[in-house]
């Protein structure tokens, strides 16, 4: 099989990549080892900038999302058992967030691929790229017992944080930046309507909870945990009674419950691999990044990577021009640094640190009291949680 951009992976990445390439006219093949219904079907993100609203309205794959999405134009930052609503929209001059499943996201842009006929092949094997430090890159893999292979001019890594494309640069050409949170989240899905029309982080004593929601009947609730957290250890009845003792108010506030239909947990991490590019190969997404999901970053910067990439190919096909190509990874690592450092501050000012005499945890709150009483400290927290520019000052794409 011949085309102009492999793309390997099918999440947020991969499919939106491969869609905005279809729209500029540039023809792609897009392969995923899992299988549609798992792809469909896996529990991520949900928070959706206003930046990935407007690009997936523009690019015709938003219909769903906004007859199914929740727009919240604030959020709740929650301390000392008492809630302040940070206005999101005020802040930034009428900016705002959705709240709408990444699986659901995934379901959209498989179902336009499908309808345009665009090449996306589920449970392929045995994955390996090759040739992308020359003119020949090559994907190969197995389908259906069948060895395949697709010659194309340039390589999409889209294949998440465990994917093979980073690990296929040869040693020595990139660097890794990474930092590991001693604490991860546990993570429920529950039948029961939420007990707030928006988003509360909340900063406790016994540690941080977050109460966000999927649908006006799901609840979305996650509670800070042990990486290595043993979720058997977490019966239903243990899950609700710690969260309604994070998320206590001074006022009474109950969360409602309701059976809980999934559970799992997530580790913490930061990481950043630089440059995103070698060769004719170019990493997008978890492949080439990871935040902690504090500050809802993960999905988005996915879909800015895959933004600048589809921006940059289209220019070398139809103007010829190599350099934004060539750019690609020091305009992406920008944006991604300004995520790395949002997300750290927003997971250090809301999770409790072992150890220590309380430092730590009366120094947040003097963060947290600032934040919510200082507009100037406010306004950048909404700036970055609303979501970064696409495009950067000094920057033109
Ligand atoms: C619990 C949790 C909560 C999160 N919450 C948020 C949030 O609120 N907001 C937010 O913005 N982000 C959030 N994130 C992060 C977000 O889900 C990821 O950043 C996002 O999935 C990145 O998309 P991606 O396409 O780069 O990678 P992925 O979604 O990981 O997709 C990579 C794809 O490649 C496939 N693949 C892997 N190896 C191969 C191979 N060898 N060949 C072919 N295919 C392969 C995988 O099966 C997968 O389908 C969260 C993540 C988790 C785990």
């Amino acid at each position: 099989m011949r085309t102009q951009v492999g793309i390997v992976g099918a999440g947020p990445a991969g499919l939106l990549l491969a869609h905005l390439l279809y729209q500029q006219g540039i023809e792609s093949v897009v392969i995923e080892t899992q299988s549609r219904k798992h792809v469909e079907e896996r529990v991520r993100a949900g928070v959706l900038e206003q930046g990935t609203v407007d690009l997936l309205n523009a690019t015709g794959v938003g219909e769903r999302m906004r007859r199914e999405g929740l727009v919240h134009h604030g959020i709740e930052l929650r301390f000392d058992r008492r809630g302040h609503r940070m206005d999101l929209h005020d802040l930034t001059g009428g900016r705002a967030i959705t709240v709408y499943a990444q699986h659901e996201v995934v379901k959209d842009l498989i179902q336009a691929r499908l309808t345009y006929r665009g090449p996306l092949v589920f449970e392929v094997e045995a994955v390996r790229i090759e040739g992308f430090d020359g003119d020949t890159p090559g994907i190969h893999y197995r389908s259906g017992g069948e060895e395949c292979e697709i010659a194309c001019d340039y390589i999409a890594g889209c294949d998440g944080f465990h994917g093979i494309c980073r690990p296929s640069v040869p040693a020595g050409i990139l660097r890794v930046y990474e930092k590991i949170y001693p604490f991860g989240w546990l993570g429920i899905l529950a039948e029961a309507k939420p007990a707030s029309d928006e988003l509360i982080y909340a900063n406790h004593e016994r540690g941080f909870a977050l109460l966000s929601m999927r649908t006006p009947q799901v609840s979305r609730l996650y509670l800070q945990c042990r990486p290595d957290e043993n979720v058997a250890e977490w019966p239903d009845e243990r899950i609700w009674e710690e969260l309604q003792k994070r998320l206590e108010t001074q006022d009474g506030f109950r969360l409602n419950e309701g059976p809980i239909f999934q559970k799992g947990v997530t580790a913490m991490r930061s990481f950043v691999t630089e440059p995103m590019q070698y060769g004719r190969l170019f990493l997008a997404g978890d492949a080439a990044h990871i935040v902690p999901p504090t500050g809802a970053k993960g999905l988005n910067l996915a879909v800015a990577d895959v933004r600048i990439l589809a921006h940059a190919l289209a220019r070398r096909y139809r103007d010829g021009a190599a350099e934004p190509l060539e750019r690609y990874s020091a305009i992406c690592l920008r944006r991604v640094w300004r995520a790395q450092h949002i997300s750290w501050w927003m997971t250090s000012l809301l999770h409790r640190f072992e150890g220590g005499d309380g430092f730590e945890y009366r120094r947040q709150l003097a963060e947290l009291d600032q934040v919510t009483t200082s507009r100037a400290a406010a306004t950048v927290l909404a700036e970055n949680y609303t979501g970064i520019p696409f495009e950067l000052p000094g920057e033109k794409l």
